[in-house]
């Protein structure tokens, strides 16, 4: 390859990688919270229009508990992805902060589509709807990128050594 074509420093990859990886899992972490935010609305719509019982699904106490508890996550999810966006507009987010986001917000996109499924009922079983494709494209989020369990090694080794 002529010199002229090289990105970076010369056998420098590695470095160039690793010094990226707050950004790419800060990225990841904010795809994870639209996406989440994305099918509390989707859910929220289904629920009002639903009917079981003769009445609306979100007339019943459980599935507005489960939307509230929901809507509390991502809100609180959201706060702490606004503060590491502000760190990395101002190049100060670390590794440990970016893996908290990564783990945090992805684990609770899993845990976002596993509940907007279950309250879509067989429906949400089926590929036709959008809640069943979300919650398997999203079912990576917690693998690539650094999986939880490295991302937890990260937060770890900073408190314990
Ligand atoms: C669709 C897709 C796209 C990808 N895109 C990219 C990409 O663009 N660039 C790239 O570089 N990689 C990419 N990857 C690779 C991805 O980053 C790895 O799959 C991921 O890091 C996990 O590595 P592994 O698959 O080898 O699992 P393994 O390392 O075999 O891990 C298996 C399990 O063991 C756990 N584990 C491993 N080590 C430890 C430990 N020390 N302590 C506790 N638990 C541990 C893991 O968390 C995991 O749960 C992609 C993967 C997929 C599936």
């Amino acid at each position: 390859m002529p010199k002229e074509n090289l990105l970076g420093d010369l056998d420098g990859a590695f470095v160039h990688l690793m010094t990226n990886l707050a950004q790419e899992r800060l990225s990841i972490a904010v795809s994870a919270i639209a996406a989440a935010e994305h099918l509390l609305e989707i859910t929220t719509q289904y629920v009002k229009e639903r009917e079981a019982f003769g009445r609306p699904l979100a007339t019943k106490q459980h599935i507005r508990f489960e939307i509230a508890e929901m809507a509390t996550e991502c809100a609180v999810t959201r706060t702490f992805l606004d503060r590491c966006i502000a760190d990395h507009d101002n190049g100060e987010l670390d590794a440990v902060h970016a893996s908290m986001a990564k783990w945090w917000a992805t684990e609770l996109q899993k845990r976002v589509a596993d509940r907007c499924l279950q309250l879509h009922g067989g429906y949400g079983y089926m590929s036709e709807f959008p809640v069943a494709r979300a919650f398997t494209d999203g079912r990576i989020q917690t693998i690539y990128g650094g999986t939880t369990e490295i991302m937890k090694e990260i937060i770890g080794r900073s408190l314990l050594g």
